[in-house]
């Protein structure tokens, strides 16, 4: 049988995943590698390139996915991507299709993520929403009428860096009390440290050497008050940003990716009362809080590999 697949690369600061899908979402062949071990964004791509051809695919990839920090559509370049070790401009698309000899489409890696859901996750059939992924930052990708929002430069909804706490956090942007601070995977954590409670003193949470997210998540459900003071304190700034950015694009659906969606209902229904709480009334009872659906290790390619099917 002669099919036509995707290959899909996620390139992330720590692993760069690849794999081969078709249009279906089906993984024919996965592998990770270590970013930093390659000097040059031209060694990674050769050694995917060996590993694709050595799993016997080469001859049937029709395009090639690509997302990345700072991932620009319009430029095939990484921008200064503040995580990854090459610096400065990398022409990721080119060096790419010059080795493959295949069309290559780059985006952001929150990008890839919504198309990822469009296509094959929880915003199947639905034409306008937005995923928010909840990681080490967060990332967010806006669907609109079944395209991805990009703005002039490639760079547009960037909502992790809206800034919601005047004078709030440090961010690693460089600005104040932005979105990510407080309710990423990482702000969670900072918020163990600096959110100010009298049921700190008696949590169990405070003692831990490095705690994790999902650990304040498991800690809230098992009745620790300070770590549920977290997880409300959580949903509270998340909801109400999710309120105000329906006003821009007013989607039918935010979606929830990332550890802290995975911890189940209990969050996403807090963040859906709050977020009804600070809509505007035009809005109210229309916005759905989902869950992705993509929770596994191959949601990063399938987002990446989603490009090739999008185009
Ligand atoms: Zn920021």
């Amino acid at each position: 049988m002669n099919k036509t697949l995707a290959l899909g690369v996620d390139i992330g600061g720590t692993n760069s995943v690849f794999g081969i899908s078709d249009r279906n979402g089906s993984i024919y062949y996965e592998e990770s590698l270590p970013t930093r071990e390659f000097e040059t964004p031209g060694e990674l791509v050769d050694k995917i390139y060996q590993c694709v051809k050595e799993a016997g695919h080469l001859s049937k990839i029709i395009g090639i996915g690509i997302g990345a920090p700072n991932g620009n559509f319009f430029s095939g370049t990484i921008e200064f991507a503040p995580n990854l070790t090459w610096s400065g401009l990398v022409p990721i698309v080119h060096l790419f299709e010059s080795r493959f000899k295949t069309k290559a489409i780059l985006t952001n890696d929150a990008n890839a993520a919504a198309l990822g859901e469009l296509i094959y996750g929880a915003g199947r059939g639905l034409k306008d929403f937005v995923s928010i992924t909840l990681g080490t930052g967060l990332g967010s990708g806006v669907i609109v009428n079944e395209n991805l929002v990009y703005g002039h430069d490639g760079f547009a909804c960037e909502y992790g860096h809206i800034r919601v706490i005047p004078d709030g956090r440090s961010c690693g942007c460089g600005r104040k009390g932005c979105l990510e601070t407080y309710t990423s995977a990482t702000g969670v954590v900072r918020s163990i440290t600096e959110l100010e409670s009298e049921h700190k003193a008696n949590s169990s949470l405070v003692k831990i050497a490095d705690p994790r997210a999902d650990q304040v998540f498991e800690f809230a459900a098992s009745g620790d008050k300070f770590a549920e003071e977290i997880v409300d304190y959580t949903a509270k700034i998340l909801g109400d940003a999710l309120a105000d950015f329906a006003c821009f694009s007013s989607p039918s659906a935010y979606i929830l990716f990332g550890g802290i969606a995975q911890s189940g209902q209990t969050f996403a229904k807090k963040v859906k009362t709050q977020m009804e709480k600070g809509l505007l009334h035009i809005y109210k009872d229309k916005i759905e809080i989902r869950i992705s659906t993509l929770h596994d290790k191959n949601a990063a390619v399938l987002g990446a590999c989603s490009l090739v099917w999008k185009k």
